[in-house]
C-alpha cells in the first residue's frame, strides 16, 4: 500500500458546502437557554435585541441538519481552507509507538486559530441584515484577532473587550488587531456600568471572560445598530465550527483511515464540538464508535471538577441562562498561559453529550505538562503550537504512549486549534522554570459554586 502523505489537504471542489448541525441527531437535545427575567425558555425573538436574526434562528434550531455555508463565507474560506490534516510521522518515530497520530491544523491564517471560522459567518450574517457595528470579548487574543479580520472585511466597525490579564500579557495581538480596524479596550474597564462595578469590588482583578462578555454585552445593548457576537460556547458557534470535523472525515476516507480516539483541548468546546460533530453523528446513529476525549487546564476544570447546572454565561449575569457543566459564574481562574481554556462554563451541547456518555472522557492537564508536550512537539513536527492545542498535544502523547505499552495499533486524530507566536512570554516562563501549576483547592471552587444562581427544577 502507497504511504500515507504527511499531509492531506482536499481540494476547493471537496471542501464542505454546508456545516452541520450536530443537535438533529442528538437523542436528547440539551436544556433550553432561560430567560434571567422571567426564568422560562428564551424565545428566538427575545435573542434579537443581542444576536443578529439568523444567528439567533441557528442558535435555537435543533432539527435542521444541514445549512448551507453562504457563498461569501465560502468565498472567504477559500482564503486558507481546506486546512491540512497531517500524520505526526516524526513525533510516532520519536514516541516509537504503533500508533497512527493525526492532527487537523488550524493555525494556518492569520488569527493563528480556527476561531475565524465563526468570526467570517459571524460578520457576514451581520452585514446582511444591516448592522453597522459589533462587539466582543477576547481572552487569549486569537477570537478578537479573527473577528477584527472578518469585519475589516465586511466592512463592520468593532469593539473587542480583551481581558486585561492577556491585554497586558500580550500588546502585539493589540497591534494585530488594530491592524485591522478595531478598537480593543482592556476588561474589566470603565467604559461600561458593569466594567465599573466589577473593578469597585475588585479594582486589581486581572479579569476573565465572564468580565469581557457583560461589558461587550451592554456596549452592544447601548449602541444603536449594533450587536454582540461570541467566540465559543454558543450552538451557533460549534455549528460553524463543524467544518473542521467534516473536512477530516473526508480527508481520512480518502486515505483509508477511521480515528479510534479523537481529542480536542475544551475551553467553551467550539474546536472540540467541531471536530468531534461528523464522528459523533457515526457513534449516534450507530455507525461508528470512537472514544472522544476533552482536556482542559487543572486551573479551570469545568468538566472535570465542574456541576452540571444552569448558570449566567458571564460575570456580570446578565446573558440568558445556560445548562452546562460550570465552575460557576463568578469563578475567576488563576492566571494561566492557556487565555482561551479560562471559561467558567463549556458548551451545551458538549455538556449535554457528557453528561449522557457519548462525549466518553474528560481530563485535566497541568501547565508545566502541557508545555513538555508542547515543546516536544514544536521540535519534532515544525509547528510552534498554542499553549491552548498543547492540551490536546499532551492527552494524544499519552496515548499514543499507552498504545506502545499494550502493543495496540489505534488511530488518534486531535485538533491543533492553533500557533503560539503570541504566546512567547508563556514559552519564556517553562525555559525559565517560573511557570506555576496552580490547582484551585475545593473550598475556592465551592466559592465558585455559591455565585450559582438558583434554579427550580
Ligand atoms: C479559543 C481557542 C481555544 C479554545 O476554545 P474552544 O471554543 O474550546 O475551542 C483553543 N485553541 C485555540 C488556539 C483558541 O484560540
Amino acid at each position: 500500500m502507497a504511504k500515507i502523505p504527511h499531509r492531506v489537504i482536499l481540494t476547493e471542489d471537496q471542501m464542505p458546502k454546508q456545516w452541520y448541525n450536530l443537535r438533529a441527531d442528538m437523542k436528547e437535545q440539551p436544556d433550553p437557554l432561560l430567560n434571567p427575567g422571567t426564568m422560562k425558555p428564551v424565545r428566538t425573538e427575545e435573542l434579537y435585541p443581542i444576536f443578529c436574526e439568523e444567528l439567533a434562528q441557528q442558535e435555537m434550531d435543533s432539527t435542521t441538519r444541514y445549512f448551507d455555508i453562504p457563498e461569501p463565507v465560502l468565498d472567504i474560506y477559500k482564503m486558507y481552507r481546506p486546512s491540512p490534516l497531517c500524520r505526526a510521522y516524526h513525533l510516532e518515530k520519536y514516541l516509537d509507538t504503533p500508533a497512527h497520530i493525526y492532527y487537523k491544523f488550524e493555525g494556518s491564517n492569520t488569527s493563528g486559530s480556527h476561531k475565524l471560522n465563526s468570526a467570517v459567518a459571524q460578520a457576514y450574517y451581520a452585514k446582511k441584515q444591516g448592522l453597522t457595528s459589533l462587539t466582543t470579548e477576547t481572552g487569549a487574543g486569537q477570537w478578537g484577532t479573527a473577528l477584527s479580520e472578518a469585519c475589516s472585511y465586511f466592512g463592520l466597525d468593532l469593539d473587542v473587550f480583551m481581558v486585561k490579564g492577556s491585554y497586558n500579557q500580550k500588546p502585539y495581538r493589540k497591534a494585530v488587531m488594530q491592524t485591522f480596524g478595531a478598537n480593543v479596550v482592556a476588561s474589566p474597564s470603565d467604559t461600561t456600568k458593569v466594567g465599573r462595578a466589577i473593578l469597585e469590588t475588585n479594582p486589581d482583578t486581572s479579569g476573565s471572560l465572564g468580565c469581557a462578555i457583560s461589558e461587550a454585552i451592554e456596549k452592544a445593548t447601548t449602541t444603536p445598530n449594533c450587536r454582540y457576537v461570541l467566540g465559543s460556547v454558543l450552538n451557533q458557534v460549534l455549528l460553524h465550527q463543524s467544518i473542521i470535523g467534516l473536512e477530516s472525515k473526508i480527508a481520512m476516507e480518502m486515505i483509508g483511515e477511521y480515528p479510534d480516539i479523537i481529542i480536542g483541548c475544551a475551553g467553551g468546546g467550539s474546536n472540540l464540538g467541531g471536530l468531534i460533530a461528523p464522528f459523533m453523528q457515526d457513534k449516534l446513529t450507530g455507525k461508528a464508535n470512537p472514544h472522544f476525549i476533552a482536556v482542559e487546564p487543572a486551573s479551570c476544570p469545568s468538566l472535570t471538577r465542574g456541576r452540571y447546572a444552569y448558570d449566567f454565561c458571564d460575570t456580570g449575569r446578565v446573558t440568558p441562562l445556560a445548562k452546562m457543566y460550570t465552575l460557576g459564574c463568578g469563578f475567576i481562574p488563576s492566571p494561566n498561559h492557556a487565555g482561551g481554556l479560562r471559561y467558567h462554563g463549556m458548551s451545551p451541547i458538549l455538556s449535554k453529550l457528557y453528561h449522557d456518555g457519548y462525549l466518553d472522557e474528560a481530563r485535566s492537564a497541568e501547565q508545566t505538562k502541557v508545555f513538555d508536550a508542547a515543546v516536544l512537539f514544536a521540535k519534532l513536527e515544525t509547528i510552534l503550537p498554542a499553549p491552548e492545542s498543547s492540551h490536546a498535544i499532551r492527552c494524544a502523547i499519552d496515548e499514543a504512549i499507552r498504545c506502545r505499552e499494550s502493543g495496540e495499533q489505534k488511530t488518534i486524530l486531535f485538533g491543533l486549534t492553533g500557533t503560539g507566536y503570541f504566546d512567547m512570554t508563556a514559552y519564556q516562563s517553562y525555559h525559565d522554570h517560573t511557570m506555576n501549576d496552580y490547582i484551585p483547592t475545593d473550598e475556592e471552587l465551592e466559592k465558585g459554586f455559591a455565585s450559582l444562581p438558583q434554579v427550580e427544577g
